[in-house]
């Protein structure tokens, strides 16, 4: 694994981390999650990413790692780099939405006891909140960070101008600000647009999320929706029509990867990984055999001008 640092901060992230939105709910099986997790660690995935709501039912991702934690993950706390969320609807009334102090203290609370934890290495607010004043949210991350309870803070889904805001909150508070976590992805650029700049001013850095675009950027769909794919499973995030839209796209691209002797999962996430300020990227697995594959994508993170610009032509 190659570990690189997040912003100015003294924290190293593997170039690739592990998100727990799908494949570990209730729904799901556990046997198949515990696999995953301990094959991530054993690839050098230090990072495992969850949020108050993931599943489903909500909390049942973290409920899950906190059961995988206590038997198999205890004794390398030291070792791992855990995070969580808060910022979108998790429970009935409204404390259980959004950007409040009242929300994210309580969520941060249960979240902590589904997953066996004392405290998490960084936790986000997961997307702005246009009524709550930027100065409740973020002085809720500082507080949090002074009760012990993360050791780092991040947001998540922020324009550029909204980061800005909330770094300059943040260090009045002298709170560790470091990471932004926004999807990118071949078919997603628009942290290209100002965000990756910020950033970049700020000293925080980027983990980019949902960089396989939840499965298109992989040659899984090159003949049809296999049944058991997140597309096959009518979620409401992939939609069999949406991957049906860019499926000539996506032929292009695995052309272009089969070139470079690399599958086209791998090249997705070697061209986010071009991005000096992106430390991380976070992808998602229903199996250990596609984290053995993604990894993978680190043996070759170059490309030529060439390539470069047939990508862009591709996308545009
Ligand atoms: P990806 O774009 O990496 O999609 C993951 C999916 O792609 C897998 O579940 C699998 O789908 C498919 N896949 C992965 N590798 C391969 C492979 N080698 N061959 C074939 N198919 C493959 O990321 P996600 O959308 O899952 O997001 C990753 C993480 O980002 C989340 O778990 C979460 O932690 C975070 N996230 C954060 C958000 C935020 O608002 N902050 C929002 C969304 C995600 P299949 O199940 O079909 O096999």
């Amino acid at each position: 694994m190659t570990y690189n640092r997040t912003g100015k901060s003294g924290v190293l992230l593997p170039a690739l981390s592990l998100g727990l939105w799908h494949n570990f709910g209730f729904v799901d099986s556990i046997q198949n999650g515990r696999d995953i997790l301990r094959t991530a660690f054993d690839l050098g995935i230090t990072h495992f990413d969850l949020a108050n709501n993931y599943g489903p039912p909500y909390g049942s991702a973290e409920e899950n790692f906190g059961t995988i934690f206590k038997k198999d993950f205890k004794p390398y706390r030291d070792e791992l780099f855990i995070a969580t969320k808060a910022g979108y609807d998790m429970w009935p009334g409204p404390y259980g939405n959004w950007g409040s102090r009242k929300y994210l203290i309580s969520s941060l609370d249960q979240s902590l006891k589904r997953m066996n934890l004392d405290y998490v290495d960084v936790f986000y607010h997961h997307r702005p909140d246009p009524e709550t004043p930027l100065e409740e949210t973020m002085g809720a991350l500082a507080d949090i960070v002074r009760q012990g309870k993360a050791l780092y803070v991040g947001i998540s889904n922020y324009k550029p101008k909204e980061t800005a805001e909330a770094a300059k909150l943040l260090k009045a508070l002298n709170t560790p600000f470091i990471l932004h976590q926004a999807r990118y992805s071949m078919f997603d650029r628009w942290v290209e647009d100002g965000l990756l700049d910020t950033l970049k001013d700020t000293g925080v850095g980027c983990i980019a999320f949902s960089p396989l675009a939840q499965g298109m950027l992989t040659d899984k769909y090159l003949k049809g929706i296999p049944d058991g794919s997140r597309a096959a499973k009518n979620l409401t995030y992939l939609q069999s029509e949406t991957v049906n839209e860019n499926i000539e796209k996506v032929k292009a691209l695995n052309t272009i990867a089969e070139s470079r002797n690399q599958k086209l999962s791998q090249m997705a996430l070697a061209w986010i990984l071009r991005q000096p300020q992106v430390a991380s990227v976070l992808i998602g697995a229903s199996s250990s055999n596609q984290l053995k594959e993604n990894v993978k994508a680190l043996d070759n993170l170059e490309f030529s001008k060439e390539e470069l610009e047939a990508i862009h032509q591709i996308l545009k």
